[in-house]
C-alpha cells in the first residue's frame, strides 16, 4: 500500500515538475502537454512492463525474471521469489508422493483406490496382478466391470466390509486365492487391500492332512489294543492263547511306539534352523553296520551284498545320517519279496584325482515304484501301498526323515524305480564332506581306488 502511495505522490510529484517547466515555457498550454507526455510514458512504460510479466509467468521457467526498474524491479523480485517458494514446494510435495506411491508398489500387497463410484483411481503392480488389470489403461474404470467375480460384485455392493473376502483366481501361474478386503476413508473413498494367500491355505491344509494322518495312524493300534485288552478282560485263555494275544499287543504298542519316536525326530529335524554337530564318519564301518541291520531284517530271506570304498569317510552329523540311510536299507528289505537280492554300495566320483561327489546307494530286486509316485515319496505319510507299509511296521515317515537330513548336509536323493523289477536309491553327497579315513575334519581324500566288498 505505502509503495502505491509513494509510487502514485511520484508520478504527481513528476507530473507536476513537468507541468511546471511547461508552464515556464509555453503557459498553460505548455504545462498541460508536458503532464501529458509525462504520464503517456508512465503508462507506456507500465504496460511494457506488464506484458513482459505476464509473458513471463506463462513460463517461468523457462525465461530468466524480467529485469524492472523502480516499483517493477520490486514486482519482479517478489513474483520471482514466490514462485521459486511454490516450486520448491511443489517438488517437495510430488517427492513424497513419489516415495509414497514407491513404497505402495513393492508392497507384497495389492493396492487399489476407489473413488465414491468404486472407479478405480489408482492401482499398484501387485493388484494390476491380482486382478489382471492394467495400471494405466484402467484407471477411472468400474472395479466391477473389471472384476468380474460374483462375490467380488456382491461383497463390493453389499457393503459389509468387516471381513474379507476369499477369492478363488486364475492366473498365469495357475490357480490361486486371494484374500481381499475393502476399508472405507475419506469422502466415500475406499482402500482395497488384496493378499495371495495360496501358500497359507496350502500350509493349512497340510497341517490339517497331518493331524487326520498321525490321529489316523494312532487310532488304529489304539482300537486293535482296546480289542485285545477286552478279549483278555472277558474271555478265558489258556497260556498259549494268552502269550498270542500279549505278542501282537506287543506287536502294536510298538508300532505307535515308532510312530511317535519318527514323528518327534521329524519335528525336531523341522524346527532345528541351526546345521546338525559334525564329525569324520567312518563309513567303511557304517556299510558294515547297515548290511548286518538289513541281514538281521532279512532273516536269511533276501541275499545281501555290499561294495565299499575304504579310502572315503564322510563329514556329518552321525546319528541323522544313519537314521536316514538306515531306512532306506530297511525299506529295501520291507519292499523286496523274499529271494530278492539287495546291494549296498558307498563309492565316490572323482575328476582329475579331486572326488566330485560320494555316493551311498542301495539297489534292490524288490516291487519298484511307479514314475507317478516318486516325486512324492518323501511326503510325510505318503506311501504307494499303504497296507504293505504297515504290515511291515512303516510309519510312512521314513523318507520325510531322510529328505530333512539329506538337505542338512546338502545331499541329493536320486530315486531310480521299475514296478516289477527293483529300485535303487541314490544319496550324492557334495565333494566337501569327503574327508580321509581317521580325519579330523575337512581333510580331503586321498585319491586311489580301494574299493572292497564289507
Ligand atoms: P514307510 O514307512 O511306509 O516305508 P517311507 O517314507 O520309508 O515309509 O517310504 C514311503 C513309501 O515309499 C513306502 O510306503 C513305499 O511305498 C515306498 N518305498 C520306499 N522304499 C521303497 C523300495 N525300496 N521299494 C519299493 N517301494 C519303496
Amino acid at each position: 500500500m505505502m509503495s502505491v502511495v509513494w509510487r502514485l505522490t511520484t508520478i504527481l510529484l513528476l507530473v507536476g515538475l513537468a507541468a511546471a517547466g511547461g508552464a515556464l515555457l509555453d503557459g498553460v498550454p505548455g504545462a498541460m502537454l508536458a503532464a501529458l507526455v509525462l504520464l503517456v510514458a508512465a503508462v507506456l512504460r507500465d504496460s511494457l512492463a506488464l506484458s513482459r510479466l505476464i509473458a513471463w509467468l506463462k513460463a517461468p521457467e523457462s525465461a530468466p525474471t524480467p529485469q524492472g526498474t523502480g516499483a517493477w524491479a520490486e514486482v519482479f523480485y517478489r513474483a520471482s521469489r514466490q514462485l521459486r517458494l511454490w516450486s520448491g514446494r511443489l517438488r517437495y510435495e510430488e517427492s513424497k508422493l513419489q516415495r509414497f506411491i514407491e513404497a505402495l508398489q513393492v508392497s507384497p500387497n495389492g493396492v487399489i483406490l476407489l473413488d465414491e463410484n468404486n472407479q478405480i483411481d489408482w492401482c499398484n503392480a501387485t493388484a494390476a496382478q491380482h486382478f489382471g488389470l492394467d495400471a494405466q489403461r484402467d484407471l477411472r474404470q468400474h472395479a466391477v466391470h473389471l472384476i468380474r467375480n460374483p462375490e467380488f460384485v456382491a461383497y463390493l455392493q453389499g457393503q459389509q466390509f468387516h471381513e474379507p473376502l476369499h477369492m478363488h483366481r486364475a492366473g498365469s501361474r495357475g490357480q490361486f486365492t486371494l484374500s481381499v478386503q475393502v476399508f472405507p476413508y475419506g469422502d466415500q473413498q475406499k482402500l482395497l487391500l488384496s493378499q495371495d494367500i495360496t501358500q497359507f491355505e496350502r500350509t493349512e491344509a497340510m497341517r490339517r492332512d497331518f493331524v487326520a494322518n498321525v490321529s489316523h495312524e494312532i487310532k488304529t493300534p489304539l482300537t486293535v489294543l482296546g480289542g485285545f485288552v477286552e478279549t483278555m478282560r472277558d474271555m478265558p485263555l489258556d497260556d498259549a492263547q494268552r502269550q498270542r494275544v500279549l505278542d501282537m499287543m506287543q506287536t502294536q504298542s510298538d508300532r505307535m511306539r515308532h510312530l511317535v519316536d519318527d514323528l518327534l525326530v521329524l519335528a525336531r529335524l523341522e524346527g532345528d534352523p541351526y546345521p546338525p554337530p559334525e564329525q569324520a564318519i567312518d563309513m567303511p564301518a557304517m556299510m558294515a553296520q547297515y548290511k548286518s541291520e538289513a541281514m538281521a531284517l532279512s532273516a536269511g530271506r533276501h541275499q545281501i551284498a555290499a561294495d565299499v570304498r575304504t579310502d572315503l569317510w564322510l563329514r556329518g552329523s552321525p546319528q541323522e545320517l544313519h537314521s536316514a540311510l538306515s531306512n532306506l536299507v530297511s525299506n529295501a528289505v520291507r519292499y523286496t519279496p523274499d529271494g530278492g537280492s539287495i546291494h549296498l554300495e558307498w563309492d565316490a566320483v572323482f575328476e582329475n584325482d579331486v572326488p566330485r561327489y560320494a555316493e551311498f546307494s542301495v539297489a534292490d530286486t524288490g516291487i519298484g515304484i511307479a514314475a507317478e509316485h516318486i516325486p512324492r515319496l518323501t511326503e510325510r505319510f505318503y506311501r504307494v501301498d499303504r497296507g504293505r507299509s504297515r504290515e511291515s511296521g512303516g510309519t510312512g515317515l521314513g523318507l520325510a526323515i531322510a529328505k530333512h537330513v539329506l538337505l542338512r548336509h546338502q545331499a541329493e536323493l536320486l530315486v531310480h524305480s521299475i514296478p516289477g523289477k527293483g529300485s535303487r536309491f541314490v544319496v550324492r553327497f557334495p565333494a566337501t564332506r569327503v574327508v580321509a579315513p581317521g580325519a579330523a575334519q575337512g581333510v580331503p581324500a586321498a585319491p586311489e581306488d580301494t574299493r572292497e566288498a564289507a
